[in-house]
């Protein structure tokens, strides 16, 4: 029987965890964890994601900071910005809302926040101590997906995974999580030959794409782990769906467990960014890692 994994339930779990960790964190410093987000102009998406990441901080007790900037905003004012939010201590963590429109260098600003307070792990410094097998802040999509792969299937140890896409938001930081992990890893991209025979030897599959149903039901090893990043809007029976990379019908048929989209890894983003929020506080406190 292949089990769902069902990413909303353990984000829940997840929240609650991170809740129960913060009257900890506010008797020893005297204020809650703060996480500060900055979007620019007013693209649709950008403002939803923006609010609900607020709204969730709120929700589990840390302090949210938005800076909303007009479109126009210069790549000068951003980085002043970005050193007033390092200076601010009752700012634990910094986002920058990407995309950015394209006048402004997006890889000098997400540098130019402090590593430490690199809530969504995109900095080269959290990306070079990941690879280095050192603690850092990890990009929060593949800490999610590697949350549920663990409730799954407990030690991922010798496991052969094969991770579809090399992008530095999702494929890479997720290679090289599985990688200290002790599985034995393939990083498939756009020129990989042979992507099917190369799916079909892996005990886990996690997908990264954002290509509608590209990976086979019939690709997938009986009895594997399938964890299904990508998301594409598409009209199916007169209707607008979100799908992921995988084809669900057919892969579910086949898994031992699979993430369905929506309601797999989306969930988990935004929880592991208030984990990141929760375990920056702590760090820059000098306080011992939350439970
Ligand atoms: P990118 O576009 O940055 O990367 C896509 C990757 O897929 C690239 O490495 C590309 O290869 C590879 N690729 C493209 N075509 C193929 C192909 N035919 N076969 C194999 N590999 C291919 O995307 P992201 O990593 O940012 O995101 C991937 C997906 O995940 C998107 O759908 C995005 O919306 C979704 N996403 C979902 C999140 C969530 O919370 N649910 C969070 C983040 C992302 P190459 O490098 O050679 O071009």
């Amino acid at each position: 029987m292949t089990k769902i994994i069902d990413g909303k339930a353990f984000a829940e779990g997840l929240g609650a965890k991170i809740s129960q960790s913060i009257p900890h964190f506010a008797e020893q410093t005297g204020r809650r964890p703060g996480l500060a987000v900055v979007l620019v102009g007013t693209d649709p998406a950008s403002e939803i994601y923006v609010r609900s990441k607020g709204r969730m901080a709120r929700k589990l007790g840390m302090e949210s900071f938005e800076h909303i900037l007009d479109e126009g905003v210069s790549q000068e004012e951003l980085l002043a910005l970005v050193a007033r939010l390092n200076a601010d201590d009752s700012v634990d963590g910094i986002l920058i809302q990407l995309p950015l429109p394209g006048h402004l260098d997006s890889l000098e600003l997400v540098s130019a926040i402090h590593p430490a307070k690199d809530v969504d792990g995109l900095h080269p410094v959290s990306a070079g101590l990941l690879a280095s097998g050192l603690p850092g802040l990890v990009s929060c999509t593949p800490l999610g997906c590697l949350m549920l792969l663990e409730s799954v299937l407990g030690s991922l140890s010798g496991l052969d995974a094969i991770v579809v896409g090399r992008s530095i938001l999702v494929g890479k930081p997720m290679a090289q999580l599985l990688l200290a992990r002790n599985c034995t890893v393939t990083i498939a991209h756009s020129r990989t030959a042979n992507l099917a025979a190369k799916v079909a030897q892996a005990d886990i599959v996690v997908a990264a794409v954002g290509q509608a149903d590209m990976i086979k039901g019939d690709w997938i090893k009986p009895g594997a782990t399938v964890i299904d990043v990508g998301t594409s809007r598409v009209i199916r029976d007169g209707q607008q769906k979100l799908v992921g990379d995988v084809e669900f019908a057919s892969a579910a048929k086949t898994a031992g467990a699979i993430t369905p989209v929506p309601g797999g890894v989306g969930p988990m983003t935004i929880m592991t960014l208030m984990h990141n929020t929760l375990l920056a506080a702590y760090r820059r406190n000098r306080l011992a890692d939350p439970a």
